[in-house]
C-alpha cells in the first residue's frame, strides 16, 4: 500500500465495473505515459458482469441507429443521443472483436459472447487492462474525497488491513449505484436523483393467474396509467413478468415507486385486437358454434391463447355451451380478453438484471468527455449516473459508451 501511496496518480477510476474498465483501458491505450489506477472494493473486479445474463453476460444489443436505440432508456436517452454518435453497439461488437471476443445476435437483438460465458468478457476486460498498464488494486474502497481544485483530489481509501491516503490529478467515479458514493458525490457538490428499483415484476395475486405459473403470451399489449408497451407477457407464481411488464416497470419505475408498488395494470390478452374486433370474432365464433355443443371454456376462439389462460379468463361462463352464452356474456369475454384489469400489490425481482434508477444528475455532466461541470477534474461514467435501460443489453451498452467517452477525454494530459 506503501507503493500505491507514494505514486502521484494522473487517473485513478472508483469501481472496477465494465465502465471503469473501458475507460481505463481506452485511456491507458490511448495515452501509455500516464498512470492509471482501478480501486475496486470487492475482492475480485467486474462481478456484476460475471453473473449478467443469467451467466452468459448480455453485453450490448443489435440497434444501431443512436435516434432508435435511446428510445430503450427510460432516463438518459436524450444525454446518451450524442455518446451513441460517438460510441455505439456496433463499436462495442467491434472492440471486442479486436480483442478476440465475438458475439453473437439472438432473435430479440440481445448480443452474447459465442462462448455463452459471461467469463469470457470478464476475462478479455481484465487482459486488456493489464496490457494496457492499468493498475488493478482490489479489496481496497474510497471512504473520502478531497477536492484539491487544479491539484486533483486526495482520496481516504481503506483495505481489510489499513487507511491510506492516494494523490491524484484526474477522479473518474464509476462505482454503480453505491450508496456511500452517491454521498462524497453530493459532498462533491453534486445532485443526485434519488435511487429507485427498476427492471422488476409485479405481484399479483388473482384467481384468473392461479395455476398458470409458466404460461406466456407472445404479444400482450400492458397499460398502466399513461404508459403502454407490448411484447411477450409470462405469467409467474407471484404475478406476471416478461419483457412487456419489465419494460413497463422500467418507464413506470418512479410513479410505481410514490405509489408503493400498487396500480391497476390493464392486460390486452390479444396484443393489438381492440375490444370491437374481438366483440366481433367472438360473436361470429358463437354463431358457427351455435348448434354444437361445444363448451366455451374448452373452446377457444382466438388460437393464439394458450388454452389454460382462455379457460381461466372464461371462468364466468362457468359450464355453458356457446349456444347458451347471452349477449352481455360475449362482452364480458371481449373485455376479459382486450382490457382485463388486474391489481398490481407489489413489485418482484427480475433475477436476469438488476438496475436501479436515479444517481448523478445529467445536466450537470459534458456528455462529450463525462466530465464534471461542478468539479474540475472529476468525471463520471455508468451506473452512478441518472441513466437505466430496458432489460436486452442497454445497461451494459451505456456503461461501455460512458467508460469510452471517459477514457477517451481522461486521456488527454
Ligand atoms: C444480476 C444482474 C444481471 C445483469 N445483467 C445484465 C445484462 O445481461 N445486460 C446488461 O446490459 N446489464 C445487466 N445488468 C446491469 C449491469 O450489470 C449494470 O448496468 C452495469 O454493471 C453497470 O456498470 P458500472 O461499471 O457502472 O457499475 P458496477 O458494475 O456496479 O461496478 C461498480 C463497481 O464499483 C465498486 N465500488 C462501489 N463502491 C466503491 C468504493 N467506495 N470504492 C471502490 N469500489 C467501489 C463496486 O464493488 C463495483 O464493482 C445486470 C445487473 C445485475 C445485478
Amino acid at each position: 500500500m506503501a507503493k500505491l501511496s507514494s505514486i502521484q496518480w494522473d487517473v485513478t477510476i472508483i469501481g472496477g465495473g465494465p465502465a471503469g474498465f473501458f475507460a481505463g483501458i481506452r485511456c491507458a491505450e490511448l495515452n501509455p505515459e500516464l498512470k492509471v489506477l482501478i480501486i475496486e472494493k470487492a475482492q475480485q473486479t467486474l462481478g456484476k458482469v460475471l453473473i449478467s445474463g443469467g451467466g452468459r453476460c448480455n453485453v450490448t444489443h443489435a440497434c444501431f441507429d443512436p435516434a432508435q436505440l435511446i428510445t430503450y432508456y427510460p432516463r438518459g436517452g436524450s444525454a446518451l443521443r450524442g455518446a451513441f454518435t460517438r460510441f455505439q453497439p456496433e463499436d462495442t461488437i467491434r472492440w471486442f472483436e479486436k480483442r478476440g471476443v465475438r458475439l453473437k445476435t439472438e432473435g430479440d437483438g440481445r448480443m452474447f459472447p459465442v462462448t455463452n460465458s459471461s467469463a469470457t468478457i470478464a476475462d478479455c476486460l481484465r487482459e486488456s487492462a493489464k496490457k494496457a498498464g492499468v493498475t488493478v488494486q482490489t479489496g481496497t474502497s474510497l471512504q473520502k474525497v478531497e477536492s484539491l481544485s487544479e491539484n486533483g483530489f486526495r482520496l481516504e481509501v481503506r483495505n481489510e488491513v489499513q487507511e491510506f491516503h492516494l494523490q491524484t490529478k484526474k477522479l473518474l467515479l464509476a462505482a454503480g449505484s453505491d450508496p456511500k458514493i452517491r454521498d462524497m458525490i453530493k459532498s462533491l457538490g453534486h445532485a443526485i436523483e434519488e435511487p429507485v428499483p427498476s427492471l422488476f415484476t409485479f405481484n399479483i395475486s388473482d384467481k384468473r393467474l392461479e395455476g398458470l405459473s409458466g404460461v406466456s403470451v407472445e404479444s400482450a399489449t400492458v397499460k398502466m396509467d399513461s404508459l403502454t408497451q407490448r411484447g411477450p407477457l409470462l405469467i409467474t407464481h407471484w404475478g406476471v413478468s416478461g419483457p412487456a411488464i419489465l419494460r413497463l416497470s422500467a418507464w413506470g419505475a418512479r410513479t410505481l415507486f410514490e405509489k408503493k408498488y400498487r396500480a391497476v395494470l390493464i392486460v390486452n390478452w390479444l396484443g393489438d385486437t381492440s375490444f370491437d374486433k374481438a366483440l366481433e370474432v367472438l360473436q361470429r365464433h358463437k354463431d358457427w358454434q351455435e348448434n354444437t355443443r361445444k363448451k366455451v371454456s374448452a373452446d377457444p376462439a382466438f388460437t393464439q391463447l394458450p388454452a389454460r389462460l382462455w379457460k381461466q379468463l372464461a371462468y364466468f361462463v362457468g359450464e355453458k355451451n356457446w349456444g347458451d352464452i347471452s349477449k352481455a356474456e360475449i362482452r364480458k369475454l371481449a373485455e376479459e380478453l382486450t382490457m382485463g384489469n388486474f391489481e398490481i400489490i407489489g413489485k418482484g425481482q427480475f433475477k436476469e438484471e438488476f438496475v436501479t434508477c436515479g444517481g448523478v444528475r445529467l445536466d450537470e455532466v459534458n456528455f462529450k468527455t463525462m466530465q464534471s461541470r461542478v468539479v474540475e477534474n472529476l468525471f463520471f461514467a455508468g451506473e452512478v449516473l441518472d441513466i437505466d435501460g430496458v432489460t436486452g443489453g442497454f445497461n451494459f451498452q451505456s456503461s461501455w459508451t460512458t467508460g469510452w467517452l471517459a477514457g477517451t477525454a481522461l486521456a488527454s494530459a
